[in-house]
C-alpha cells in the first residue's frame, strides 16, 4: 500500500501541475547566447527544511545556470573578508532600477547601490578577487557553495561563462564606469572574468534549496555565516533580491529571496526552510514567471511569511 504522502509534498505536486498547465512561460533570458536554446517548459520546486529529507517537484534533477542567485554566495564570502568595510563600495537601498542599469551609477558617482544589481555585484566580486587570482577565488566560492548544499559535484558551466565573456558589453560598460571612478581594484576583465564564471555555477533545484539552509539558520543548519549577518543577507534579499520587482515579491510572497536570468530563485523562510524554484521564462523585470507565481501560491497556501500574523512550521 502506498504511503500517505506528507501535506507539503501534496502541495509541491500541485504546484508543479499548475506550472505545468500554464503556457504563459514568459521570455528566456536570450540576451546569454548559451541560455537561449533552454526550454521554457521546464519546472522545478524544492524545499529543504533542517532535520528533514528535501522535498522535491517536476524537472528537481536537472541543473540550471544559477546566474544572479551566486550573487548571495559571493556577498556571503565578500562579508567573511571584508566584514562591514564592503558597505564603502556599495550600498544596501534598493535600486528601483533593472539589474543591468547604468542610470544611478552616473549620478551617484561609481558607488552601486546595492550587491545585488550588477554593478554592485560586480564590485563585490571585486572585493573578493582583490590579494588573490579569479581561480583561487572562484575555488573559494564553490568551497562554499558545496559546504552549503553538502554536494561535492556543483560545477561551473564555462560554456555559459564564455557566452558571456564574448557578449557581457553592458556589463563591460558598468566595469569600466566602476574603474572610472576607483571603485574596482582590478582590471575589468579580470573582474568580469571571475564574475561571469560565478554567475555559470550550475545547480539543480534540489541542490540550491539544500545550499540555501546556511540561511536559514539554527543548529541544524551549515554553520557558515553568523547569525547577524543571516540577517543582513535576508533583508538585502527582501529589499533588492528582485531588482525593481523586489517590492512585488515581497507584497506577493513576503520572503526574502534572490533571482537569477536562468529561471531561478531561492528564497529562505527564517528558522523554517529554504526554497528553491526554476522555471526558465522571464517576466519583465528579469526574474522567473511561472516561478514567481508558484512561490506566491506556496507561501499563500503555508502562511509562511515574515510578515506574520503566525509564522508556521508549514506542512
Ligand atoms: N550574468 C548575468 C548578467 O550579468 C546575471 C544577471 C541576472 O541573473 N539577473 O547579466
Amino acid at each position: 500500500m502506498a504511503k500517505a504522502q506528507p501535506p507539503l509534498q501534496l502541495v509541491l505536486d500541485e504546484i508543479t501541475e499548475c506550472a505545468r498547465a500554464s503556457e504563459a512561460f514568459g521570455k528566456v533570458a536570450d540576451y546569454i547566447p548559451e541560455l537561449a536554446g533552454v526550454n521554457p517548459g521546464q519546472f522545478a520546486i524544492a524545499i529543504a527544511r533542517p532535520g528533514h529529507p528535501t522535498l522535491v517537484a517536476g524537472d528537481s534533477d536537472v541543473p540550471f545556470s544559477i546566474q544572479s542567485v551566486s550573487k548571495v554566495f559571493m556577498l556571503a564570502l565578500a562579508l567573511g573578508k571584508l566584514g562591514d568595510q564592503l558597505w564603502s563600495r556599495v550600498g544596501r537601498e534598493p535600486s528601483g532600477q533593472s539589474f543591468d542599469s547604468m542610470l544611478l551609477l552616473e549620478l551617484e558617482k561609481g558607488y552601486p547601490r546595492n550587491p545585488f544589481i550588477n554593478a554592485g555585484a560586480i564590485v563585490t566580486t571585486d572585493a573578493v578577487l582583490q590579494g588573490s587570482s579569479p581561480r583561487e577565488t572562484l575555488g573559494s566560492l564553490l568551497r562554499f557553495i558545496r559546504a552549503a548544499a553538502g554536494d561535492e559535484t556543483i560545477h561551473i558551466n564555462d560554456r555559459v561563462a564564455q557566452s558571456e565573456i564574448a557578449t557581457g558589453h553592458r556589463n563591460f560598460a558598468l566595469a569600466h564606469y566602476l574603474r572610472s571612478h576607483d571603485n574596482l581594484k582590478n582590471p575589468p576583465e579580470l573582474t568580469l572574468g571571475t564574475y561571469f564564471h560565478q554567475c555559470a555555477v550550475e545547480m539543480t533545484c534540489t541542490q540550491l534549496a539544500n545550499a540555501g539552509l546556511f540561511l536559514v539558520g539554527g543548529s541544524r543548519t551549515p554553520r557558515l555565516v553568523s547569525e547577524a549577518r543571516i540577517r543582513r543577507i535576508n533583508a538585502l534579499m527582501m529589499t533588492c533580491g528582485h531588482y525593481d520587482g523586489s517590492g512585488d515579491y515581497a507584497f506577493r510572497v513576503g520572503l526574502p529571496g534572490k533571482s537569477g536570468v536562468g529561471g531561478g530563485i531561492l528564497s529562505i523562510v527564517p528558522g523554517v526552510a529554504s526554497i528553491a524554484v526554476w522555471s526558465p521564462g522571464l517576466n519583465h523585470y528579469g526574474n522567473s514567471k511561472l516561478g514567481t507565481e508558484a512561490m506566491e501560491q506556496l507561501t499563500t497556501r503555508t502562511g509562511w511569511s515574515v510578515f506574520g500574523p503566525h509564522m508556521t512550521k508549514g506542512g
